[in-house]
């Protein structure tokens, strides 16, 4: 197979075969991209900000790496202890405060937000980023009340916002609870926007739901990365709705941006730069 003769240094990493039972451990070495199916060295696929060298699909990643490629370095993060009280006493499946229990010690975080301020090219900044692991990156209260204390924050340090959101929606096991958050962000931004302080909504895969219909869209720019999954309702339910098959890439970031719904599709390893630019240009 190819990738068993890549070459590195002192054979590095190479796929060691065990002598008894000759199976080859490549097990946390190596990535297969879902974008060209090819197989990728882990450490490449990381020193370029997950995205494929080869085809540049954008891998997910998780709220703390997204931070770590937006801020210039240290970064200060906000009410990671906020959890939400269950209010609605779900059950589905399982109890809801069961599912809570075991995503909070899977992930090592309270819920699908992390809200942070640092530097961002040298300008203070407040980034809000979602944590798809956790239950879908779903939108309950305390998504919510993270978002709306970091618009506090902007309006009191008189700096600028960015959200990136990761999520499938508003959290159903908190009802409409979850619902009455896209009302209350909403209403956080617009002050904001009173404020002339800018927000930037950075749309990653997926950012589908009640996060959609809220602020992932109501950016004074939006923009996406390539090929992200970006829509309301899934393209099933719309094909049965409407009755209609779909166009090819409906509900991709490129497709979006063709039709006027984003304001740019910006590659991750050029995000900052853009970031630092647009800031640059509002102030
Ligand atoms: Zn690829």
């Amino acid at each position: 197979m190819s990738w068993f003769k890549r070459d590195k240094p002192n054979g590095e990493g190479l796929p060691k075969v065990e002598d008894n039972e000759k199976r080859v451990r490549t097990e946390g070495l190596w990535q297969k991209c879902e974008g060209c199916r090819q197989i990728i060295w882990k450490k490449d696929l990381e020193a370029n900000s997950s995205v494929c060298p080869k085809c540049n699909h954008h891998f997910r990643i998780d709220a703390e790496t997204r931070l770590r490629l937006l801020f210039d370095g240290d970064f200060e993060t906000f009410d990671d202890a906020l959890a939400t009280s269950d209010p609605l006493r779900f059950v589905d499946k399982q109890p809801y405060s069961d599912k809570l229990r075991a995503t909070q010690s899977a992930t090592n975080r309270k819920d699908a937000l992390v809200a942070a301020a640092g530097g961002l090219d040298g300008r203070e900044v407040e980034i809000c980023a979602m944590e798809y692991a956790f239950i879908g990156g779903s939108m309950g209260s305390v998504v919510g009340e993270k978002i709306a204390r970091a618009i506090d924050r902007c309006l009191r340090n008189k700096t600028p916002l960015i959200i990136v959101s990761a999520s499938g929606g508003a959290r159903m096991q908190e009802g409409a609870v979850s619902l009455m958050q896209m009302a209350k962000i909403s209403a956080g931004l617009m002050r904001l926007d009173e404020a002339k302080l800018p927000y930037i909504s950075v749309l990653t895969d997926p950012t589908t739901g009640g996060v959609t219909a809220s602020y992932a869209m109501l950016g004074d720019l939006n923009i996406a990365e390539p090929n992200a999954l970006i829509g309301f309702a899934g393209p099933r339910v719309i094909e049965q709705t409407i009755r209609k098959s779909l166009p090819e890439g409906f509900q991709r970031s490129e497709f979006l941006l063709k039709h006027g719904m984003l304001d740019a599709v910006v590659s991750r390893l050029e995000m900052k730069q853009y970031i630092a630019a647009a800031l640059k240009f509002f102030a």
